[in-house]
């Protein structure tokens, strides 16, 4: 029988990265990836809307692991190892340079994901990896210390190592599953918010830049631009709160209280400015001011919704009382959650392999030796910039480096 030193099951980013490595580690082992589909490295492909948001300009590990609102302390050692400058320096000796976006998001300077798809599928064929398309695996088994994996086609084969990269969709969870693991139920991350009110979907298209957002009840702030879409509520501030409130928001079944913050500022910072711009400006209208860097569409959409007189109306003749209720609209204007849409630049599942049966140290199972995880299948999960492929890249990195040193 042809016995492999490593399989890798799963041709995404965290399965391919890890080949790569492993193979790099040591050229002449024989590694074979099995992929169920036709295509490898599919989501690498549509991710960043074609661009592929490959890491995040964080190289602090401390800081790094804040943006997950699952996994966070299990991967503290694993970016102390391999962390987006070592992804960086990586891709940099493979020929691919990456660009930083103004909010930290890294892309190939060519602004396509098909230059890291080629990168990584050309290292594999120069280093002599197998990779076998349309192979599903349909069991896996351990006796003996030797994995034996079943494919679709009836086709055996067996390996030293195992390492599982399956990706967050459900139904590839039971090969971890057959194997003992626990699994933690897989539920959507990174979504947008889906609201009752209409007045705030008439302005879609507007765009906060600098808000803060909270859920009532939930104890967790983000802050980021706020994008308004004909659904509801978008935007890097409104996904960052999806991925920590995901289980939360999924047990009340979408149906919550979002507050926001449209200017990122106290009530009282906020009150003090409008005093002073009546002084300042007492001649003039309201909607005419813009304040705050709020575009004039959206500055006005506010003050309607305030009063529907106050934006024609000259700041002298704004009463303390309209101050009031416009520094409770910019501060804290609350809208009804009543569900989510996909948000289609990233999307991500929280749940999977349970974090408690995994050694942070080498990604490989306490409960099978031999067999290692990577990506998406663990229960780790970012929030949208970058971190999703760098948990790929990390896991598949270090499960690579400890498979290698096992075989020697
Ligand atoms: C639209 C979209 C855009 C995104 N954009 C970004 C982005 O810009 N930046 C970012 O950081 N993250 C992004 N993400 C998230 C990111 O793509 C994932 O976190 C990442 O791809 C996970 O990699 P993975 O290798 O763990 O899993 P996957 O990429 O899902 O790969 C798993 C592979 O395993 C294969 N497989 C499953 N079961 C079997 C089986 N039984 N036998 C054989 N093969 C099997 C699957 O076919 C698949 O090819 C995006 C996600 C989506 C959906």
């Amino acid at each position: 029988m042809n016995t492999q030193d490593i399989v890798i099951i799963g041709a995404g980013a965290a399965g391919c990265f890890s080949a790569a490595i492993a193979s790099e580690l040591n050229p002449s082992l024989k590694i074979r990836i099995l992929e169920k589909t036709r295509q490898p490295l599919a989501k690498v492909k549509i991710s960043g809307g074609g661009r592929c948001n490959v890491t995040h300009n964080c190289f602090d590990p401390s800081l790094l692991i804040e943006h997950y609102p699952r996994g966070r302390d299990f991967l503290r050692n694993a970016f102390s190892r391999f962390q987006p400058k070592d992804m960086i320096d990586w891709l940099t000796e493979h020929g691919v340079v990456l660009k930083t976006e103004k909010d930290g998001r890294m892309f190939p300077t060519t602004d396509k994901s098909q230059t890291i798809i080629d990168c990584l599928l050309n290292l594999l064929e120069k280093q002599g990896v197998v990779l076998s398309l349309e192979s599903e695996v349909t069991a896996l088994s351990q006796e003996n210390g030797l994995f034996s994996i079943t494919l679709r086609s009836g086709e055996i084969i067996t390996s030293k190592k195992v390492l599982l990269a399956t990706g967050g969709v459900q139904r590839s969870y039971f090969l971890a599953e057959n194997l003992g693991h626990l699994i933690e139920p897989g539920i959507p991350s990174l979504f947008t918010f889906e609201v009752k009110e209409d007045w705030i979907k008439a302005y879609s298209g507007s765009v906060a830049a600098a808000a803060s957002v909270t859920l009532e009840g939930f104890n967790k702030e983000t802050k980021g631009p706020v994008l308004i879409t004909h659904w509801g509520l978008s935007g890097p501030a409104v996904l960052k709160l999806s991925a920590f409130a995901a289980r939360w928001l999924f047990d009340l079944k979408y149906e919550a209280k979002v507050i926001i913050n449209w200017v990122q500022l106290s009530k009282q910072e906020v009150q003090e400015a409008l005093f002073q711009e009546r002084k300042k400006s007492a001649s003039k209208k309201l909607f005419l001011t813009p304040l705050f860097s709020l575009s004039k569409n959206f500055w006005k959409a506010l003050l309607t919704q305030v009063s529907p007189d106050l934006p024609e109306l000259p700041w002298s003749k704004v009463s303390k009382e309209a101050i009031l209720q416009l520094t409770h609209m910019l501060t804290h204007t609350e809208l009804s959650v009543i569900g989510k849409s996909t948000n289609k630049e990233e999307f991500v599942t929280c749940g999977g392999v349970s974090l408690k049966e995994v050694d942070p140290k080498t990604f490989q199972s306490k409960k099978v030796p031999g067999l290692y995880f990577a990506g998406e299948l663990l229960d780790i999960d970012g929030v949208t910039g970058g971190f999703n492929f760098q948990n790929a890249w990390s896991s598949g990195y270090l499960a690579a480096q400890s498979m290698v040193a096992e075989i020697h």
